[in-house]
């Protein structure tokens, strides 16, 4: 019989056993292997059912159980060890509390999902995961971040296989109060609620849950409430579902309702109001309307307002694929802004205008949430080095007149989570090496120093633990895959040969990601009988645990999958290459440490960071991979493999995976196969060990999102305060009028005339040549503008390619005309063509750089007397 109320009943927990209930409810047992340890003790039998999690646990315990354990000194005396070093973590200082001023008093960071664990299932691949390590490192930081997101019904879906290899997607039904999270309510006990406006008098609500991680609040908004209409309560049913509208109105909820919830939780708990907004990817651009409307209703016009709002909002771009961004159409976006809906008191063509594609090739009808994003902060960054070069290009065409290298989008590269992603057993070794304490802090803050002890490591620990991690990985295979055949069909008399897929003491080789088409995921198919005798080597072979989830709407996605599986399934190779179904984060923790080797082979340069390689390489598994993403900037032969790339223009994509599967295939056979089963002194593969070895040493501190967002915090977070700070409303409408009177009179602005003091086109290395520029500034005067003079090595385009910029300084006597002189030293300091120009950039003290308009004014034609200059 179906139910037709269904209640959540909660445990009623004997007193002495009440922490338990506080350790459930911070998500630092996520990251906390002694607290799961604790957990475990209670029912070890329940804690299995449960999947790990506390909640589920404590909600499915005995009575009798917890009774017992409530009279057993020994494991009191164990809950309040833990609960007390849980209340040390929450209220002690940290790395943040050791900085000096000028540091935001709090920062709220959005994003449209979150990877935090398992049992919060509210993520779909990295961009989510990078956010729940994000919090977590910025917990272990002691960062004042506020998370906000979106609690999904179904979160992301759960894929099976069909009998043929088909992927099925299932969307379990998440209940609130069954996951670890609170309800936000207020001083009268009514839950906290938020209401956005929608066109037709109609209305948007949602509640506010709060999970902790561990000192970071995450605030996740849910519409699935009963004052809503039916088709408002499904706004939050799940991730990255539905049509555009639908996606519209999570993304309104997210960024409008985020900031509203933000301030709900501030007013509730005291909180410290963030100063910095962190919009990570585009999908909570509307935060900064939200906030552009607060001020607006305090007095302050559009232009100043969004002079203040830029001012103290950062903004991540996290894809290079064009169709990784969000756009809608402007005339949906139209309807759900202004009079009858969202923001009333903004000009419903100021927003449009923002979102609006003004460069060549951009689409007029399309509102574009990254052009939104990188308008809407003063500060904007990719991803790894090499994303960020790309995003400078990709989005070049918003500051014209600047080469790709001057568009201001810097870079700050990935980091994972370390307590999360490494294995027990690692951290063990890490701790016998340098103790407990130590372990700890080389994972969380980072520090190349603590890492240098992985030097004095013995081989035969570093192998031993291989191997353990290894095997562990082989019986976890063979568990899931068993679940896997019987939901295929299977009966357990045809699944004997289960038992004997993968080998512990074989080359193992991991593949597991989401399955865009950049990501490759059947590459190594290319040339399957090349892959098969790899596979069956007599005696060097490989195997393959393969994963990964497609769109459910993209049946591209779906069919490589099947290609993959129908290749698992064949009796010759199944026992060496699996796949496995339903990749997350449970799967995640065991498969990177139990790898020898990570795989990625996305086409370059489309993966903008990738982190799985990461939290692979904190395991001591090695790195093969095409340079791209974080792999570009860090490889060295030392500690893995470079797959080569045919990414030059022109390469036909087909050859071009030829080319590539036919270098994967070499370096496996070749390379990486012969260092694994070759046998040094000691039966040992020592150069294998080195190269481990070297992976944790040197990758690990750089890989850690404790450097990440320490980078945030300094490069980002720090000065965008400081111009939130400066951004008072009297400044912020000084800025604004400054603006629009440069933009006005920048026609007026010229170079009318360059000179030099050299007589020749060469010149020794080390001459200074003096330089002498006139120029017109029209109704602009000297402290408006900055004259430059930009020099360096040319190419045979005569573009400057390293350029050094200086400024010029102004005589103070205007010219006969009225123009105005600049002059300065060209230090001629490096040999080869050698080439100079000059420009003028508007400046003033609250611009984050010269770029910032767009507005750059050099040199027309015939306006340079005296020579080039080629030094010898
Ligand atoms: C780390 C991780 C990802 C992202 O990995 P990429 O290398 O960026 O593709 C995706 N899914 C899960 C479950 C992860 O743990």
């Amino acid at each position: 019989m179906k139910a037709i109320r269904r209640f959540t009943v909660r445990p009623v927990l004997p007193d002495p056993l009440r922490p338990l209930s506080d350790l459930a409810r911070n998500l630092r047992w996520s990251w906390h292997a002694e607290t799961r340890d604790l957990f475990q003790s209670v029912d070890a039998e329940a804690w299995a059912a449960a999947g790990g999690d506390p909640v589920r646990l404590l909600g499915s315990v005995r009575p009798a159980r917890l009774a017992e354990l409530a009279g057993d000194r020994r494991f009191l005396r164990r809950l309040t060890a833990v609960a007390d070093d849980l209340d040390d973590y929450l209220t002690g200082d940290r790395w943040y509390q050791s900085q000096s001023d000028g540091l935001p008093a709090a920062v709220a960071y959005f994003s449209p999902e979150f990877g935090i664990t398992a049992a919060l299932p509210q993520y779909s691949g990295g961009l989510g995961i990078l956010a729940g390590d994000h919090l977590k490192a910025a917990s272990d930081l002691g960062v004042p971040l506020i998370g906000v997101g979106l609690l999904y019904r179904h979160g992301y879906f759960r894929q099976t296989l069909s009998r043929d290899g088909w992927q099925q997607e299932h969307y379990p039904v998440l209940d609130p109060n069954e996951l670890p999270l609170g309800q936000l309510k207020e001083p009268d006990g009514t839950p906290a609620g938020l209401s956005l406006a929608l066109p037709g008098a109609r209305a948007l609500r949602a509640r506010i849950w709060l999970a902790r991680v561990g000192r970071v609040p995450l605030l996740l908004l849910d519409s699935d409430v009963e004052e809503n209409d039916f088709g408002e309560r499904g706004v939050t049913d799940r991730l990255y579902g539905g049509g555009s509208e639908h996606r519209l109105l999570q993304e309104m909820l997210l960024g409008i309702g985020g900031v509203r919830a933000v301030r709900t939780y501030c007013r509730l708990t005291g909180h410290p109001v963030p100063e910095v907004f962190h919009t990570n990817e585009g999908h909570a651009g509307f935060l900064g309307l939200e906030r552009i409307a607060e001020l607006c209703d305090e007095g302050l016009d559009f232009d100043s307002a969004l002079e203040a709002v830029r001012g103290g909002t950062v903004f991540t771009t996290h894809t290079p694929v064009p169709a990784g961004i969000d756009r809608f159409d402007r005339e949906l976006v139209g309807r759900h802004f202004g009079r009858d809906a969202e923001l009333p008191g903004i000009d419903v063509q100021r927003i449009l205008a923002l979102g609006m594609e003004t460069y060549p090739g951009g689409e007029p009808n399309l509102f574009n949430m990254a052009v939104m994003g990188l308008r809407l902060a003063q500060r904007a960054n990719g991803v790894s080095l090499l994303h960020g070069n790309v995003s400078r290009g990709m989005f070049a065409g918003l500051w014209p007149g600047f080469d790709a290298e001057e568009v201001p989008i810097t870079s700050v590269t990935n980091g994972v989570h370390a307590p999360t992603w490494v294995a027990p057993e690692v951290l063990r070794l890490g701790a016998r090496q340098i103790g407990a304490q130590r372990a700890e802090d080389a994972l969380s803050v980072g520090g190349s120093e603590r890492w240098d002890a992985v030097a004095d490591i013995a081989d035969q620990e570093i192998w031993e633990l291989r191997r353990t991690l290894r095997e562990q990985l082989v019986l976890e295979v063979r568990e899931r895959l068993r679940v896997s055949w019987r939901q295929r069909g299977a009966g357990n008399a045809e699944l004997g040969w289960i038992d004997g897929v993968l080998d512990p003491d074989v080359l193992t080789i991991g593949f597991a990601r989401r399955v865009p088409s950049y990501k490759r995921l059947t590459l190594m198919l290319r040339d399957r009988d090349r892959l098969m005798e790899l596979l069956l080597h007599p005696e060097r072979p490989v195997q393959i645990v393969v994963a990964g989830k497609a769109h459910p709407a993209d049946d591209g996605g779906k069919r490589l999958v099947q290609e993959l599986v129908r290749f698992t399934d064949d009796p010759r190779v199944r026992h060496r290459i699996v796949f496995l179904p339903d990749y997350g984060m449970a799967m995640a923790q065991k498969l990177y440490p139990g790898c020898d080797v990570w795989l990625n082979n996305p086409l370059r340069p489309l993966e903008a960071c990738g982190t799985s390689g990461m939290k692979a390489a904190l395991n001591g598994c090695l790195n093969l991979s095409v340079l791209d993403g974080w792999w570009d900037e860090w490889f060295q032969p030392d500690f893995g493999w470079a797959i080569p790339t045919a990414d030059g223009a022109g390469t036909d994509p087909d050859h071009r995976d030829d080319i590539e599967a036919a270098a994967l295939y070499d370096l496996l056979e070749q390379r990486i196969a012969p260092r694994f089963y070759e046998r040094g002194r000691g039966e040992l593969p020592d150069r294998w060990i080195e190269m481990v070895r070297q992976t944790l040493s040197l990758l690990g501190p750089k890989v850690l999102a404790g450097r990440m967002v320490r980078e945030y915090v300094e490069r980002l977070y720090a000065p965008a305060a400081q111009a939130h700070r400066a951004l008072t409303p009297d400044t912020a409408r000084d800025l604004a009028e400054w603006k629009a009177r440069v933009r006005g009179a920048w026609p007026g602005v010229s170079v009318d005339h360059v000179e030099t003091t050299a007589t020749t086109a060469t010149a020794e290395l080390g001459t200074t040549v003096g330089l002498r520029v006139r120029v017109g500034l029209g109704e602009l005067s000297p402290d408006d503008v900055e004259v430059q003079a930009v020099s360096g090595r040319v190419d045979a385009e005569d573009r400057i390619t390293d350029a050094t910029v200086v400024p010029l300084k102004p005589t103070g006597t205007p010219d006969l005309e009225g123009r105005l002189v600049y002059e300065g030293p060209l230090s001629l300091d490096r040999t080869g063509p050698y080439g100079y120009t000059v420009r003028i950039l508007p400046t003033h003290p609250l611009l984050a750089s010269g770029t910032e308009l767009g507005l750059v004014a050099v040199p027309s034609g015939d306006v340079v007397e005296g020579a080039g200059v080629l030094l010898r």
